[in-house]
């Protein structure tokens, strides 16, 4: 039988194992925390159910809501809108930037004039975020929306730093219409369970060997070998969704994060957000980025409401750095794996990616595997 290591037990190390166990492989999972799930695991706290970071799903693709459909039974939410504070107008407006919002803003008839001399054609040529951004929707509104909101996230000096991205993370710069909601293309959901997604990690890992509060002391990769308490285990397959730095033993150096400190307050209201609402971004020097109140995802009834808020951090390691220099960083790492060594997920592929689209990965490597 063909023998697979996955290491991490998040969603990706999860549905990996999911699928390559169906396939009839022995699929050992190792992960270093008690719990599976990683940032998708739901926890409890004075009965509000959490997690670290909104996490809702979000696709244009109905075969991957199908296929989460079937095992974590999902509402979906099409309707929510996002909200941003401009502490300096002082202003909520729509997230991403939405055109009708300019009329309400003091600072109108200087926007609408940097707007009117934009050239859309030259967007395409834009080598960094910032110039992504001027170019789009000129100085005034990316100094508003853009400009320290997206130093505090990455926590850098400029963001002519930030030149591997997909600019604009919610697909529009400005957006017009009668819609405010922040997806209209995508199918936006969440598990319909108070546990969130938590059975999927049971269910995608029942025929594997899983083994929690477990750290490799060692790797040899070139020889799909491990060192697990003393003990040298060797695969035929590995499946990495950890820092590819650390499994390749640092080689090159180590790979640059941002993570997030997270912190939970509850509130003697039943709900604190407009209906709509289920995030709020803080654009200026707040040194949080976003709020959640998790009981709209989580159709939880409380008398209190739970809010989450984010704070960058260089704690943990959750988002890989947008940079050419890290990019190519991560790519000599994920260029030196050997054959039958994957390395998938948010940290093992060293992209921002969400959760459609490490199942839709997961898919594509048991695809490569039956070839
Ligand atoms: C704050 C935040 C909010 C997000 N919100 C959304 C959202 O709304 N919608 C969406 O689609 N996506 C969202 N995402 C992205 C999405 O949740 C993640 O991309 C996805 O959960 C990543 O899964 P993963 O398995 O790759 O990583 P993780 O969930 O990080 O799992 C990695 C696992 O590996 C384990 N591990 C780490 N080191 C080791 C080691 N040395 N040995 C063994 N195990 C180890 C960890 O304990 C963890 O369990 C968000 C991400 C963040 C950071």
């Amino acid at each position: 039988m063909i023998k697979v290591l996955v290491i991490g037990g998040g969603f990706a190390g999860c549905c990996a194992t999911h699928l390559l166990s169906d396939m009839g492989y022995s699929v050992t999972l190792v992960e270093k925390g008690s719990l599976l799930g990683g940032g998708c695991r739901t926890f409890f706290y004075g009965g509000h159910p959490y997690t670290y970071g909104p996490r809702h799903f979000l696709t244009k693709d109905e075969k991957l809501f199908d296929f989460l459909n079937k095992y974590v039974p999902m509402r979906r939410i099409p309707d929510h809108e996002f909200l941003t504070y401009i502490e300096r107008d002082p202003g909520f407006y729509n997230f991403p930037i939405h055109r009708d919002d300019i009329d309400l803003m003091p600072d109108r008839d200087q926007i609408l004039s940097e707007l009117n001399q934009l050239d859309e054609d030259k967007v395409q040529s834009a080598k960094n975020l910032e110039e992504f951004w001027l170019l789009s929707v000129g100085s005034t509104l990316y100094s508003k929306f853009v400009e320290s909101y997206s130093k505090k996230m990455w926590k850098i000096e400029s963001n002519t730093e930030l030149t591997e991205f997909s600019f604009t993370t919610k697909g529009v710069a400005l957006k017009t219409g009668a819609t405010k909601a922040a997806w209209t293309e995508a199918i936006s959901a969440f598990p319909v369970k108070i546990n969130g997604y938590d059975d999927y990690f049971d269910i995608s890992t029942e025929k594997a060997e899983v083994h929690l509060n477990t750290t490799i002391e060692a790797y040899d990769i070139e020889n799909y070998s491990v060192k697990i308490n003393g003990e040298w285990f060797k695969y035929d397959i590995i499946i990495n969704t950890i820092s590819p730095d650390i499994v390749l033993n640092n080689v090159f150096g180590e790979l640059r994060w941002i993570g997030r400190e997270f912190f939970k307050i509850v509130l003697p209201v039943p709900e604190v957000l407009p209906p709509k609402i289920y995030f709020l971004y803080y654009a200026n020097d707040e040194p949080f980025t976003r709020i959640v109140e998790y009981k709209k995802f989580y159709n939880y009834e409380a008398s209190s409401t739970l809010i989450g808020l984010e704070i960058p951090s260089l704690k943990n390691k959750l988002y890989p750095y947008p940079t050419t220099k890290d990019r190519e960083l991560a790519k000599k790492y994920l260029d030196i794996l050997p054959d039958r060594v994957f390395s998938i997920g948010r940290a093992g592929s060293y992209r921002y990616l969400d959760i459609a689209p490490i199942i839709q990965q997961c898919m594509e490597l048991v695809s490569q595997l039956k070839e």
